[in-house]
């Protein structure tokens, strides 16, 4: 879709990036360390000074002890977090359970390392887990499954009951809990991101993944990390060792620094949720209607009341004819619902909202 958008030079509301600039104090900072040599390999796991400003993260938001050295690892990216961990942990035939609308990459790199998922279907307007019909795609092979909170595309989240209810279906069970969590802080309505480090027996056999992309608003620095038990931390290093080794230095020294105030974290569900505030106002007139985002920098919009067309050839006439590029859900799915809804991202400056707005009020039927 955004090939397509910039082709004919629509407004982008589809791929989850933002628009404006990163804070001007943690550019300064990169640009120090990078002057003052910072260029050479990092130590596997991450720079220790990163390690111990997240450590000191994770005590104050989830109130958890984490040993920086054996719980942490610095990634290339949530991307790289996530294929490390599935490839260090699912086998040929293990079978991986994936809530879909699923993030795009789980099924390839599940696939690559010879798993095979097991898709859980949400559905629009709810997108709500039942837990019980979740126990029934439980088998002896199943050795993994893959949550997302806040949830990309529907900008759902999981609540306290949901996380309790995962914890006692995978009690005393073989399976490892792989948990998304890098919109953690993306979170709205004074609702708490409720994270597996939250509920310490889901814990033990869980590791949550977050991206700096999302929190320092620089989707293209492609740095992250991975949080979990020493005893699966261990593993996910082997893996890791042949596979990257270490990321990216002088970023890792330069956000050591910034994320040591907490205030460069703590005032973003703020910040975005004046965002998707902005957005839903400014989109009021438009004949699309909101499906409240809890979550993410993404909201999803029906168009039931304007078209019949599939979600992604609607989503290609938003594009080509009015000149705002959304994303479709299918692509979402292996096995896609009829739902008529796309997902637009809020991630952008007001004068990209307007500018959007004004192009979507020429939507009419098709
Ligand atoms: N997980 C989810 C749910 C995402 O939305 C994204 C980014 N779009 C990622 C992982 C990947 O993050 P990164 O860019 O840090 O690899």
């Amino acid at each position: 879709m955004s090939k397509l958008a910039a082709e004919y030079q629509a407004i982008n509301l589809g791929q989850g990036f933002p628009d404006y600039e990163c804070d001007e104090k943690l550019r300064n900072l990169v640009k120090r360390n990078l002057d003052e040599g910072k260029n050479q390999y990092a130590p596997l796991a991450g720079l220790p000074n990163l390690l111990e400003t997240l450590a000191a993260k994770i005590r104050r938001s989830y109130d958890l002890e984490v040993d920086p050295i054996k719980q942490l690892c610095v990634t290339a990216g949530a991307t790289q977090a996530l294929f490390t961990a599935i490839s260090a942990f699912v086998k040929s035939g293990d079978e991986v359970i994936v809530i879909e609308p699923a993030y795009d990459c789980y099924l390839p790199q599940i696939e690559i390392a010879g798993g095979i998922p097991k898709p859980y279907t949400l559905r629009y307007p709810d997108y709500t887990i039942d837990w019980n019909m979740m126990e029934e795609l439980i088998t002896d092979k199943t050795r993994m499954i893959i949550i997302n909170t806040p949830h990309n595309p529907t900008g759902t989240i999981l609540r306290e009951r949901d996380m309790q209810a995962l914890e006692s279906l995978v009690a005393s069970k073989n399976i490892i809990v792989l948990s998304d969590e890098v919109y953690e802080h993306l979170i709205f309505d004074s609702e708490e991101h409720q994270s597996v480090m939250r509920f310490p027996e889901l814990f033990q056999q869980s590791m949550a993944v977050f991206s700096f992309g999302k929190t320092l608003h620089a989707t293209g620095w492609k740095l992250g990390y991975i949080v979990g038990p020493e005893h699966l931390m261990d593993e996910f290093k082997r893996v890791h060792q042949w596979n990257v080794f270490c990321a990216n230095s002088f970023l890792q020294f330069a956000i050591a620094d910034y994320l040591k105030d907490p205030t460069t974290y703590e005032t973003l569900p703020t910040f975005f949720e004046q965002k998707r505030d902005s957005m839903t106002k400014a989109l009021s007139n438009i004949p699309l209607t909101p499906r409240v985002s809890e979550g993410t920098y993404f909201q999803l919009y029906s168009y039931e009341e304007v078209s019949e067309q599939s979600d992604i050839d609607f989503a290609k006439h938003m594009t080509t004819d009015i000149g705002v590029a959304g994303i479709p859900l299918s692509p979402f799915y292996s096995e896609p619902p009829d739902d008529r809804v796309i997902r637009l991202c809020f991630a952008k400056q007001q004068t990209t909202l307007e500018a959007a707005a004004e192009r979507l009020a020429k939507l009419g039927r098709s």
